[in-house]
């Protein structure tokens, strides 16, 4: 019998790959900027894509402007806007499918995540992996101060699932955030690290942000998920 009761998980560059989000609202910026700016779609995407190829992560949309000679900085408001309120065109980790599908059957599934409350329910339900969860918590609707590493977000969402955070783990990527607020509860933690990972490779701010296990996808959730099971004295 399982003593886990609850497997909760984290969203961007865990459940999908949030590349393919920028990727797709930088469509939507070029989209735009052809019919309102006169850069061209297709050399305007590029620019971005190769930017961001280029590990710009600030000022994206400051710099673009600048090299296709466009001084108008009231602008990137705008941009920003068109690239946070696009319909973003991404979808799931096969692997994310594949998981769910093994764990639904055993275990109550839950979601928390950041970033702005419209941008995550977008990305929500483009991704169209509701169905599979029985509590689902964006952090934003808390208020900015209760984003992740807070407890806040994590609280909520063991209460909607009525599961006590000892029998529950937190699967995320991003050791700056995703597990110090879950360890604070005394739930579990597992952090998925994958090679082309953004944030896997941060540096955590202390031994309390460092996930319990660690794996390189998600095809190992289950596996570690037993190994919580056999060794729950160890932690
Ligand atoms: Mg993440």
């Amino acid at each position: 019998m399982n003593k886990l009761k609850a497997i909760i998980f984290d969203l961007d560059d865990t459940l999908y790959s949030e590349r393919d989000f920028v990727l797709s609202g930088f469509k939507a910026v070029a989209a735009w900027a052809s019919l309102n700016l006169g850069i061209s779609e297709e050399k305007g995407y590029a620019t971005l894509f190769s930017l961001y190829n280029a590990g710009i992560r600030n000022n994206t949309f400051d710099r673009w402007l600048t090299i296709n000679d466009i001084n108008r900085p009231e602008i990137v408001a705008e941009l920003l806007d068109i690239y946070r309120q696009h319909l973003p065109k991404i979808s799931p980790f096969s692997e994310s499918i594949e998981l769910l599908q093994a764990l639904s059957p055993s275990y109550k599934i839950g979601l928390v995540s950041d970033g702005y409350l419209e941008v995550q329910q977008k990305k929500w339900s483009a991704l169209g992996l509701d169905d599979f969860f029985d509590a689902v918590v964006f952090s934003d609707s808390l208020g900015r101060e209760n984003w992740k590493p807070s407890t806040a977000p994590f609280q909520l969402v063991l209460e909607q699932l009525k599961i006590d955070p000892k029998f529950s783990v937190y699967i995320g990527d991003n050791p700056r955030k995703d597990f110090f607020g879950a360890r604070q509860l005394g739930m579990y933690t597992i952090q998925v690290k994958r090679t082309e990972s953004e944030y896997g490779n941060l540096q955590p701010p202390g031994l309390d942000y460092c996930p319990h296990l660690t794996i390189d996808s998600l095809v190992e959730v289950l596996t570690s998920i037993d190994k919580l099971e056999q060794h729950q004295a160890l932690f």
